[in-house]
């Protein structure tokens, strides 16, 4: 489904990718460990436009996206849930929701995705008419991934969704992440510090070292390997 090959993605002057290749397939849930600063978040600014690579190519069900503008990538059908979750904080939930589906015209199955976003997260539903500045952090998260499934992405972009969150809620999220992949088909690109959590719930994974991809394989295999687990998972 996505290819990024060869991708080098610079800041100014300043080299942040560094000949990163990586592949996705439909249907997958991969993810993507790092430490802090390793290029994880700029990896998904590079897949989604915001920071596009200098050179290298990205393509998408065979088609380049890489010279196209973040907009005309979200219309192909990737939608990317930010790190530090950024709903709208004066709009409620409601209105959070009906600005995931902006660019749909379908009202009948815009209302049927509502409905199946309130049966994921029952919280949302109760809080619909709330303002989403006054959610606390995790039903924030909840909303984040929901705005984004409001597009009916064929592939979800998540950007640390367990940041910051207790591990209760980390657990729920989760839980859902495994469940947009399984029973909605939706294919997922995880990025997580919670190294442990991702490859849990992942297909397969790469790590990420200054840049670079330094690994990859089944997650099985990164949860056993002794690298990983020396550098992060902490065992
Ligand atoms: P974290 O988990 O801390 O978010 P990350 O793996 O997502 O880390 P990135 O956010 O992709 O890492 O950052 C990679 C490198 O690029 C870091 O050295 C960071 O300081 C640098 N960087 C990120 N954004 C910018 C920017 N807008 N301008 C200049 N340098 C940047």
């Amino acid at each position: 489904m996505l290819k990024l090959k060869n991708i080098q993605t610079f800041y100014g002057n300043i080299q942040v990718l560094k000949d990163l290749c990586m592949e996705v397939a439909s249907g997958e849930i991969i993810t993507l460990i790092g430490a802090n600063g390793a290029g994880k978040s700029t990896t998904l600014m590079s897949i989604t436009g915001i920071v596009p690579p200098q050179t290298g190519e990205i393509l998408f069900l065979d088609k380049s996206i890489h010279m196209l503008s973040p907009d005309e990538i979200v219309a192909l059908g990737i939608s990317l849930v930010p790190e530090g979750r950024r709903i709208f904080p004066r709009l409620t939930v409601m209105e959070n929701l009906d600005m995931g589906a902006f660019l749909r015209r379908d009202a009948a199955e815009v209302k049927k995705d509502v409905d199946h976003i309130f049966e994921l997260f029952p919280i949302l539903a109760e809080r619909r008419h709330q303002h989403g500045g006054t959610l606390s952090g995790g039903e924030q998260q909840m909303l984040a991934i929901s705005r984004a499934l409001m597009a009916r992405p064929r592939l979800l972009l998540l950007d640390e969704p367990s940041l910051g969150l207790g591990p209760m809620v980390v657990t729920l999220i989760f839980d859902i992440i495994r469940r947009i992949n399984k029973e909605g088909g939706t294919t997922i690109f995880l990025v997580e510090q919670n190294a442990y959590m991702a490859l849990k719930v992942a297909h397969r994974g790469y790590v990420i070292e200054n840049g670079r991809i330094t690994l990859e394989g089944t997650a099985d295999s990164l949860l056993h390997n002794e690298d990983v687990k020396r550098a992060y998972l902490g065992i």
